[in-house]
């Protein structure tokens, strides 16, 4: 379970590519979970734009850890579209920004990226957790990696323990009345389904996380 001690943009980049895979995969599952609560566009937002990600490898893998996660930012704010598209990329755009210009991260600083990084999303669409969004799986996730990365586990570790929260938070939703977004609009009857966002968010720590985890 013992990642290595800091990862480049290349190892970042396979984690990434690891993640627009599971999206791609969950395309379908995603948008059942938005047509329950929302307008059934999820999935297929989310796919869109890390599509879009892997289309620019060659120019993102030329960059740091932190332009590589802003030049994501950038793609996802211009291809996802709808909430979720201004968030996930305020997300990579604050991890991005707490990278700075160094060349390789460890675990403490990816942990502390990612907490930035959900600030940035409630800074920005003013959910708490509770509300049944995604910040019910990235803040969570963002407090066990902070932990996994106090008890000295490597990336590989810091990623499981914050996406095993997520998918704990995420399911957990279910049983939230939704606050935000779109799936607000049906108050109590958003109640016995699985935010798309927290799940999508799970997806992608879940899929980051074995990527790190078998490459390190
Ligand atoms: P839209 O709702 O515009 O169709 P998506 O379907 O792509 O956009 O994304 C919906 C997801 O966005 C929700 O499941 C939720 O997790 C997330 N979301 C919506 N509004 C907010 C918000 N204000 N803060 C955090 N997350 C939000
Ligand atoms: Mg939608």
């Amino acid at each position: 379970m013992r990642g290595g001690v800091q990862v480049k943009t290349s190892q970042l980049w396979a984690a990434v590519a690891a993640a627009a895979q599971r999206i791609k995969e969950n395309r379908q599952y995603l948008t059942e979970l938005d047509s329950a609560i929302g307008d059934a566009d999820h999935g297929i937002n989310m796919d869109r734009g890390f599509q879009a990600v892997l289309a620019k490898e060659e120019e993102l893998t030329a960059k740091s850890p932190g332009d590589l996660l802003k030049g994501i930012a950038m793609t996802l704010l211009s291809t996802v579209g709808g909430a979720a598209g201004p968030l996930y990329g305020t997300l990579f755009l604050r991890m991005g920004t707490a990278f700075g210009d160094k060349k390789a991260v460890d675990p403490r600083e990816l942990a502390e990226a990612l907490a930035a990084g959900v600030q940035g999303v409630q800074d920005r669409g003013k959910a708490e957790l509770g509300d049944k969004t995604m910040v019910d799986a990235l803040l969570p996730a963002a407090e066990a990696m902070a932990a996994a990365a106090g008890s000295g586990e490597g990336v590989g570790g810091v990623l499981a323990a914050g996406s095993k929260a997520a998918r704990k938070a995420a399911e957990a939703t279910k049983e939230y009345i939704a606050r935000r977004g779109r799936a607000s609009y049906l108050g109590e009857r958003s109640i016995g389904h699985i935010d798309p966002g927290a799940m999508s968010a799970t997806l992608i720590l879940e899929a980051m996380a074995e990527a790190l985890t078998e490459g390190n």
